[in-house]
């Protein structure tokens, strides 16, 4: 039997199972080889063979079965390119990090902070997907995924993931041309560039780079300027294969007032998600975080930190260094009895809180409608509004992380919530009625 109708079964049944993207970035490169009573599968890099290998290999080895006497044995192998490593183009006069000729008012904006490198950063399967990619697109920059775009919610580390990126293109290659800017810097560079009359300066500079990391582009949201030069930087640089990477707090197609020709041009390379930490993952990082301060907590101590701290990794190294504050000032040794003194004020904010319950109630009957309406999947504005406001609540409310604010409503996204609060903030500025009800809501609520 021919490994070419082994593959075309394996291709057709993943397109259907897959969204699209998923579907080119990991099946369609692979090459599929009958050896024997052996499957080899080829894949273009480690990360794709990594992904495979974690993801699909037990419904491949299915699809294989019927071209096989036995089930057969499956190798995996990495595509060999024939050259060496690939690494950005040298530039003539190229030094790293440099800054833009643009952004001289704003302090270093395009440093990068040496601190902040793969070796510091704790993995678990909230961020796996995301690391991977990264070192992937470190590796091998401007070959992998163009662009890669990582997002997620708050301090959860994707900051530091761009500037780890940043720092081991550099490493690698001292010569990379690479500029680290939060998306707030480049504005005021697009807004300069316009006053001062630079725009060819402007754009030489970002044309000439091997590596742009751009943090946080939500804020280019509603700055057609900005997004038009952003657009044919992005065009640029990615048609000359260097390397772009992108940060946001939520998925492209969520982010509102950005054109769609950018937000698709964003999904084109490589979407990955940065999900709150579970548990285990929030203890980790404290032991890390702690052992690297130089005083290491237990993992008593930890569990019992993470099991109060459950929003963000900001927050978490916030209460670790509280804790290790108050326990310097008082010469004490760290345990559970400090670090519940020292975090007294956080755990009283808690035991005050408001239940999700409570919200859902008390949300419904202010507007008048059924609480199984508000969980629904109904979205009439009678109702989705409501549901939105409930949600925003319960954000700031409660302890609770989007995806299980999100459950609370119907088994909803974490980025519905997102997008459900970033609705309400703004509307609240513009809405003076809706304001209105928001702040006697919460009000009632706090009690
Ligand atoms: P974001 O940019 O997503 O808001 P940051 O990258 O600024 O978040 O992360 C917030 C803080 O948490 C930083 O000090 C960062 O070093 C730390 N941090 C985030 N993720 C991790 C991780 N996986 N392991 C260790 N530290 C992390
Ligand atoms: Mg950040």
């Amino acid at each position: 039997m021919s490994a070419q109708s082994l593959s075309g079964s394996c291709l057709s049944f993943f397109k259907e199972q897959l969204p699209l993207q998923q579907y080119n970035s990991w099946i369609k490169p692979l090459i599929f080889e009958i050896d024997g009573e052996k499957l080899v599968l080829t894949a273009p890099n480690s990360f794709t063979l990594r992904i495979v290998q974690e993801r699909f290999l037990p419904e491949i080895s299915k699809r294989a079965l019927p071209f096989f006497s036995s089930p057969p044995q499956i190798e995996l192998r990495i595509e060999k390119r024939g050259s060496k490593v690939t690494v950005p183009p040298v530039q003539q006069t190229s030094s790293k990090p440099i800054a833009a000729p643009t952004t001289k008012a704003v302090k270093n904006p395009n440093k990068l902070n040496a601190s902040l490198v793969f070796d510091t950063f704790v993995t678990g399967k909230a961020n796996q997907l995301a690391h991977a990619a990264a070192i992937q697109v470190a590796e091998t920059p401007g070959v992998a995924y163009n662009p890669l775009f990582i997002y997620g919610g708050v301090g959860l580390g994707k900051t530091h993931l761009l500037q780890a990126i940043g720092n081991l293109v550099s490493k690698q290659n001292p010569q990379a041309r690479i500029c680290y800017i939060h998306a707030t810097n480049y504005i005021s560079g697009v807004v300069r560039a316009f006053q001062t009359k630079n725009f060819d300066e402007f754009k030489q500079f970002y044309n000439s780079l091997d590596l742009l990391l751009i943090d946080d582009i939500q804020f280019i949201a509603d700055k057609p300027g900005t997004q038009q030069e952003f657009f044919y930087t992005l065009n640029s640089l990615i048609d000359t294969n260097k390397q772009v990477v992108i940060t946001c707090d939520t998925f492209p197609k969520e982010i509102t007032g950005i054109e769609p020709r950018l937000t698709s041009r964003f999904t084109c390379g490589l979407t990955v998600a940065i999900e709150p930490p579970g548990l285990e993952m929030r203890v980790a990082i404290l032991l890390q975080k702690s052992a690297a301060s130089g005083s290491p907590i237990s993992e008593d101590v930890a569990f019992f930190i993470a099991k109060h701290v459950r929003s963000n990794i900001r927050e978490l190294e916030g209460a670790l260094n509280r804790i290790e504050a108050y326990a310097r000032f008082h010469k004490r040794a760290i345990s559970i009895e400090l670090a519940k003194e020292a975090l007294k004020d956080l755990l009283a904010a808690q035991n005050k809180q408001v239940s999700m319950e409570n919200i859902q109630k008390t949300v419904a009957d202010f507007y008048r409608i059924k609480i199984v309406d508000l969980l629904s999947k109904k979205r009439t504005r009678v109702i989705a509004r409501p549901r939105q406001i409930a949600m925003c609540l319960a954000r700031e409310l409660t302890q609770l992380s989007l995806p299980e604010i999100g459950n609370a409503f119907g088994g909803r996204d974490h980025s519905t919530v997102l997008h459900a609060c970033k609705t309400i903030e703004s509307l609240r500025n513009s809405d003076s009625a809706l304001n209105a009800d928001f702040n006697l809501l919460n009000q009632t609520l706090r009690g």
